[in-house]
């Protein structure tokens, strides 16, 4: 990236006085991987939010939102201008509607939506970061997705300069994407409706299980960013015909129209494989885990690797759901 001039740095630092310098990226990733970024700003409110994205797009420092960074890779030179952190976190609920900041805590979301008596959200216990970052992804697991619950986000428009609220509709929510990840809006806040139960400990069961088949299934112990790539959808089965001839696919994938892409990397003898300190969990195919002292160059050579080896040997292109940050 073109280095930022100390003009831009004093303007911006001048605009946004909360703004830290050469800040490390890698103490704020779950990946524990990454340089500085060359300035860095957690934004506690929504108009602090809008006030950091404004001064970086008027004062022309590039500039990378985001939430609890537990899906991203940044790159080992750092971030040459400003990440902007959602640290916003007001959360309210009215009957059975929770009405949520971005920069709030997904985990912690379930819980107290839970503790109100409301249930639908069980599911996003075990999952690390914020709510604009799960809005972002659509994030899910456990049979449940945040197009599940999310019926509005509220959001500034970076072209319109403008906020504005998406309904779930707008919001394009397909299988780990939404429309936010092709149009330049900031996620500011969601407004979520789930079901109100009698039954709070029936709420606080399920998310126990969850936890522990989370603890069963995945290396929670070491450094990740959760799954390195999608699963494998696929609406006919002619994609799957390379895949077939080579292994026996189970049922369930075929009947769900989703390969596991876990379930691909044990199946080209991948698991356990390593750049450095960057290694393919024996635990959970999907998880790349930062050893100790991986480069993000480890990670990426690690996740370009298997990707080849599962399109040599079965034709299929998995995509990442990890997002970079400064390559
Ligand atoms: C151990 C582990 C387990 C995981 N399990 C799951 C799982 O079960 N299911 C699942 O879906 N994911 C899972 N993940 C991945 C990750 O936790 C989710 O993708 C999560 O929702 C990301 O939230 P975040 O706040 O950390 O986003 P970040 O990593 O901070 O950002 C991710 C993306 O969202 C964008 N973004 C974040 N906030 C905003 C905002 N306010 N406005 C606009 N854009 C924004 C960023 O620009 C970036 O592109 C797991 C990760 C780990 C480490």
């Amino acid at each position: 990236m073109t280095p930022i001039t100390e003009e831009k740095i004093a303007s911006y630092l001048a605009r946004v006085p909360s703004t830290k310098r050469d800040e490390p990226m890698a103490k704020r990733t779950s990946f524990r991987v990454g340089g500085n970024a060359k300035l860095h700003v957690t934004a506690i409110s929504s108009e602090a939010l809008i006030e950091a994205v404004t001064a970086a797009l008027e004062l022309d420092v590039p500039f990378y939102l985001y939430g609890g960074g537990s899906n991203l890779l940044v790159n080992d030179e750092g971030y040459e201008g400003v990440m902007i952190q959602a640290g916003n976190r007001k959360t309210t609920i009215h009957g059975d509607r929770v009405e949520v900041e971005a920069g709030m805590i997904t985990g912690l979301v379930a819980r107290q939506s839970v503790d109100a008596g409301l249930t639908g959200f069980e599911w996003a216990i075990g999952v690390p970061g914020t709510i604009g970052g799960a809005v972002y992804g659509n994030a899910g697991c456990y049979g449940g997705e945040m197009k599940d619950s999310v019926l509005s986000v509220e959001v500034f428009d970076l072209n319109t300069h403008e906020r504005k609220m998406l309904s779930n509709s707008e919001c394009g929510f397909v299988y780990r994407g939404s429309t936010f990840k092709h149009h330049p809006y900031l996620i500011l806040s969601a407004t979520m409706q789930l079901k109100p139960t009698a039954d709070i400990v029936a709420g606080k069961t399920r998310m126990e299980e969850i936890m522990k088949m989370r603890k069963e299934k995945q290396p929670l112990d070491a450094s990740s960013a959760g799954c390195a790539f999608k699963n494998f959808e696929f609406t006919d089965e002619s994609a799957l015909d390379i895949l077939k001839r080579s292994v026996e696919v189970p049922e369930s994938m075929i009947k769900n129209k989703s390969v596991s892409a876990g379930w691909l990397i044990d199946q080209v003898g991948m698991m356990g494989e390593s750049v450095g300190d960057a290694q393919v969990s024996t635990k959970h195919g999907n998880f790349f885990l930062n050893k100790g002292k991986a480069r993000a160059q480890d990670i990426l050579a690690l996740i370009s690797r298997v990707k080849m080896k599962v399109r040599d040997e079965f034709g299929i292109e998995m995509q990442e759901e990890v997002q970079l940050v400064g390559f």
